[in-house]
């Protein structure tokens, strides 16, 4: 397919790099194609950011059907700019395609048409520690039809967003609210694709989580309320003695890129690792026994989120005094070392967008 490039007339001003935040700024261009019926996903074309005019009856905005991505581009230290895992997101963004009905789109086309936007928005990718490119593709529903079916036509964009640092002062462990009250998913629901309607979904309970004075809330299985599931919009890992626990992928978890690569990274220091369903009553047991020793999320934004409290009904328990843990901080020492080409890289998860 071609790529048609329109560069932008006049450039916006960059951002101070140690003011940046998450998601706020946008950077001169985006990627945009679509697809119908007839042409299949077609008119790949590189344009100036802007917005995208749309008919109020456009059935994304009615029954959200869309699905969406996150991954990132880092700065090293002699400037090349890298992506970790790149066709790992274009993989996923097709299995969440095929899970709303979604013609999925070709990952290898796509990967070199980011890579072409990321050569032209070079400039706007930040280079003090921490920083990155934050990218974000995103396919929505555009037939204007108000009746309830999958869509005839698609819009598929990526938008770029320099953010800051996402621990500028070290490790932030965070306090997580388990809740039985709210439920965010279910197996054999939308669960395993990137998709807003999950999103949507986590609202109200994190609103009532922050009310309370938490940051996330740890979700437990929509059918029994005793099996963890995932924390915020992280994957979730125990340290239970030397053993580092997850749930298991059974289709109402997110396959996270960040899990894969922990489990990994873990499997290669030879850390002992179970993809097992772990019950609330577990983690509350081990932490009775003295033997949790770590609990932390993981994802794309903050790489390991560590958690220090967690409350279940009314017991809260401080994990290991509130410190944050050495496998935590090791997972994210590494992860980030090789994201930042500061680390070698057993596993080829790195690519240069010169390659
Ligand atoms: C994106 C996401 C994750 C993390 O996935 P990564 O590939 O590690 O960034 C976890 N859970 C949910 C619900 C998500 O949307």
């Amino acid at each position: 397919m071609e790529l048609k490039i329109v560069g932008a007339e006049k450039l916006k001003e960059k951002p101070k790099e140690s003011e940046l935040n998450f998601g706020t700024h946008f950077t001169d261009h985006m990627f945009n194609m679509d697809c119908s019926p007839t042409k299949g996903w077609h008119n790949a074309r590189i344009e100036p950011y802007g917005p995208i005019m749309m008919d109020p009856a456009t059935m994304v905005l009615h029954y959200g059907q869309a699905i969406f991505e996150g991954l990132k581009a880092y700065r090293t230290k002699n400037g090349t700019i890298q992506l970790f895992r790149p066709e790992d997101n274009f993989v996923r963004l097709n299995i969440s395609a095929k899970m709303l009905c979604i013609p999925e789109i070709d990952p290898e086309f796509t990967l070199s048409a980011l890579k072409k936007l990321l050569v032209l928005e070079q400039e706007w990718i930040p280079s003090l520690p921490g920083t990155s490119l934050y990218i974000r593709p995103t396919i929505m529903a555009m037939d204007p039809y108000l009746g309830v079916r999958p869509s005839y036509t698609y819009r598929f964009f990526i938008i770029l967003s320099p953010v800051g640092a996402y621990y500028p002062e070290g490790f932030d462990p965070v306090k997580i609210w388990v809740t039985d009250k709210y439920v965010r998913t279910v197996r054999g629901g939308l669960g395993m694709a990137k998709t807003p309607a999950n999103y949507a979904a986590s609202l109200y309970a994190a609103e009532a989580a922050k009310e309370k004075g938490y940051t996330q809330v740890l979700w437990l299985d929509g059918v029994e309320q005793r099996y963890i599931e995932e924390v915020g919009t992280m994957n979730i890992f125990f340290r239970i003695d030397d053993t580092l626990v997850t749930p298991p992928l059974q289709g109402s978890i997110l396959a996270g890129l960040t899990r894969d690569s922990v489990i990994a990274l873990a499997k290669h220091w030879n850390v002992p690792v179970e993809e097992r369903p772990i019950t609330i009553d577990e983690v509350m047991s081990a932490h009775e026994k003295g033997i949790l020793q770590e609990v932390f999320g993981s994802g794309t934004a903050a790489v390991i989120s560590p958690v220090n409290e967690l409350a279940w009904g009314d017991q809260v328990i401080t994990i290991k005094d509130g410190n944050v843990g050495p496998m935590a901080q090791r997972l994210y020492n590494e992860i980030t070392a090789i994201q930042y080409g500061e680390a070698e890289d057993p596993f080829g998860w790195v690519m240069s967008i010169e390659d």
